[in-house]
């Protein structure tokens, strides 16, 4: 079994990225800009926030940081993406959700120039994924498929199937991995909570994504040997021996399911890291794109 480290992954795509922002900073005189948007307190996205700094600081991409109190409203909000629409100096935009209920979430998404949406939650963006356009692709997926491709993982012709339908990892991974492209071109199957019988699909599968939000969901029984396994889920379980008093794990049981798995990610270390990666690696893209070369 091999364990895909997706912290040493993502360690190496951030290097790779210095080196290009460095080459960049010399022949242009300028840097990739992104702007992330926080409003209100929440505990989560505020450690996002900062981790996503952290790491462009790392890079040498040039950040802004704007943090707005929960009662900001819609409009303030859209004037504040609006000016970063047209600020040369950003490349990509982020606006971390959720969002205060009085906001609307695909409004605030729409906002954001498709050109600019690093994130790769824009319905222009999400549509040319579905078509095979080139496009920013969600983070998230992004970084499971940058995976399989360094651990050259053969993705063509095999049964992928994904558990989960989400907006932000379900259907864009299935949909990448269906597209007829190297490192894509997979017979993909997609399942919810409204399925019956899961096992009967996941003992199928040559790759199986989890992305259900469920503790150690996934067991050895539901997959079969040699199984490739890429576990999305981060779920706080308690755990007294901690100093926090609770512990991350997956939506797989990573013990049981390792025991026959050909490759696993673990959690934490897996898809996580990846998510941020990828966001810095589309920030260089968008940049690269406004160059026009
Ligand atoms: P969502 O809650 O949006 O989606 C969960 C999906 O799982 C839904 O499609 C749901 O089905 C399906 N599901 C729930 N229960 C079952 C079941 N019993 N059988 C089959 N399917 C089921 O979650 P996300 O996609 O946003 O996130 C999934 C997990 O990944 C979470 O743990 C999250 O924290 C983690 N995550 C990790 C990221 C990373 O950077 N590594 C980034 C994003 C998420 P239905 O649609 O029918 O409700």
């Amino acid at each position: 079994m091999t364990l895909i480290d997706g912290k040493k992954i993502a360690k190496e795509i951030r290097f790779e990225l210095k080196e290009k922002v460095f080459d960049l900073r010399q022949k242009y005189g300028t840097v990739p800009g992104l702007a992330a948007v926080l409003v209100g307190e929440n505990p989560a996205s505020q450690v996002y926030v900062r981790m996503k700094q952290r790491a462009c600081e790392e890079v040498g991409i040039y950040s802004v940081v704007e943090k707005l109190p929960a009662e900001t409203s819609e409009e303030d909000l859209i004037s504040l993406i609006e000016r970063f629409n047209s600020d040369k100096k950003i490349n990509g935009i982020l606006v971390q959700l959720p969002l205060p209920e009085h906001i609307s979430e695909n409004k605030i998404i729409e906002t954001i120039s498709p050109s600019k949406d690093v994130d790769g939650f824009h319905p222009v963006n999400m549509g040319n994924l579905v078509i095979g356009k080139e496009t920013f692709y969600p983070c998230t997926p992004y970084g499971i498929l940058e995976l399989l491709k360094r651990y050259r993982i053969e993705t063509k012709g095999k049964h992928v199937v994904v558990v989960g339908r989400s907006n932000i990892v379900g259907k864009p991974v299935a949909n990448m991995l269906l597209q007829k492209k190297e490192g894509a071109n997979a017979i993909v199957t997609v399942c919810h909570s409204a399925a019956k019988d899961l096992k009967k699909y996941t003992a199928t599968a040559d790759i199986l994504i989890a992305a259900i939000g469920r503790p150690k969901f996934i067991t050895a029984d539901m997959v079969k040997d040699g199984v490739v396994i890429i576990d999305v889920g981060i779920n706080r379980v308690e755990d007294k021996s901690t100093e926090k008093g609770y512990k991350l794990v997956g939506d797989v049981d990573f013990e049981e399911v390792s025991r026959k798995a050909s490759f696993i990610t673990p959690v934490p270390g897996g898809v996580g890291p990846m998510t941020i990666a990828m966001l810095l690696q589309n920030t260089y893209e968008s940049f690269i794109k406004s160059l026009n070369l």
